[in-house]
């Protein structure tokens, strides 16, 4: 579930009901932002200029690159969760 096309056309399940249904572990606030890893597409920037999704940070260090969310209040911005990468 959630699972993102890298590099094509097809990006699908920006909010899945499993987004929606998370809340952020130190404020509280519903609906983080999913992270996306690797290159972003076009469409992908777009999305995180609409707020959709968080497009991650590509210099992050090996440990960091696998952040699935991110609370999206003001001051917050804290990442948790684990991508499944299997899924
Ligand atoms: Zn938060």
């Amino acid at each position: 579930m959630g699972a993102f096309t890298f590099g094509g056309d097809t990006m699908h399940a920006f909010k899945s009901a499993t987004v929606l249904a998370l809340v952020c572990p130190r404020c509280s606030l519903p609906s983080p932002l999913e992270i996306v890893h690797g290159v972003p597409s076009a469409e992908m920037i777009e999305a995180a200029v609409a707020g959709l999704i968080a497009i991650a940070n590509p210099f992050a260090s090996h440990g960091d690159n696998t952040v699935a969310y991110r609370c999206r209040a003001t001051g917050c911005g804290h990442e948790w969760g684990v991508i499944d990468w299997e899924a």
